[in-house]
């Protein structure tokens, strides 16, 4: 089964799936997702690919929440997750960026100041 949603949104789901679900980050069974909605009179296929019976709330494999799966594989929420986790992600590496000019200036200023102290030591 392919995936219905497209890369970004793809990556995006996972991000959703291993914060909600931690857990299942080392099981192989489940990292072959199946992201296609399905649900039928007496079935819903999970994302790990296991089919369930309809009134199941949670899959009888992996033990993910149907109602938790079919808000999340929608492609506007996915979409709008994804722009909070990039702009979330650009701050964090703005920030990063920021530390690390931060800490190039500290040492500089170190260094000119010791400079500073050795020619003034030097003419005494
Ligand atoms: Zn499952």
């Amino acid at each position: 089964m392919e995936s219905t949603l497209g890369k970004d949104n793809t990556n995006q789901f996972e991000r959703e799936y291993f914060t909600k679900y931690p857990k299942q980050n080392n099981v192989d069974s489940i990292r072959d997702h199946k992201y296609t909605l399905s649900e039928s009179s007496n079935s819903w296929i999970c994302t790990c690919g296991f089919p369930n019976i309809v009134f199941s709330s949670v899959c009888g494999r992996c033990g993910i929440s149907k109602e938790w799966f079919f808000q999340t594989v929608n492609v506007d929420i996915l979409i709008q997750r994804l722009k909070e986790h990039q702009e979330s992600e650009r701050i964090r590496l703005e920030n990063i960026r920021f530390q690390e000019d931060e800490r190039k200036r500290i040492v500089q200023e170190n260094a000119e100041n010791d400079r500073i102290r050795l020619e003034e030591d030097a003419i005494k």
